[in-house]
């Protein structure tokens, strides 16, 4: 699978807080699948995952547009609790985070 940002790299299988995700080697983005990120997340925070649901920003501020490798079409940036930024797929709802927004997300995490 082509990581969504750079489109040539070969993204890894990895386990990340106790889910297999891939990570993408070139600029360190983890690609969910659709829910994995919210179950991550509900385990994390104890159920209160309703507080990151991402809606569609136009908002901007990524330049380069993520594609979805499962889809193959452009991802819609979202915008979440805490001003996180991911982008999501609106036919798969996978979701990928940049290392930036990664690392808001994880502020977050106890
Ligand atoms: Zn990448
Ligand atoms: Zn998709």
């Amino acid at each position: 699978m082509n990581c969504p940002k750079c489109r040539i790299e070969k993204m890894k299988p990895e386990k990340f807080e106790d889910i297999m995700v891939d990570r993408c080697p070139a600029c360190q983005g983890i690609f969910f699948d659709r829910g994995e990120l919210n179950n991550m997340i509900t385990k994390k925070m104890g159920g209160k995952a309703d507080t990151f649901a991402f809606s569609a920003t136009s908002d901007d501020m990524d330049n380069v547009p993520a594609h979805c490798p499962h889809c193959q079409q452009k991802m819609t940036p979202c915008k979440g609790a805490g001003d996180i930024r991911v982008d999501q797929c609106q036919t798969c709802k996978s979701i990928f985070l940049d290392q930036g927004e990664l690392a808001s997300l994880q502020l977050y995490f106890p």
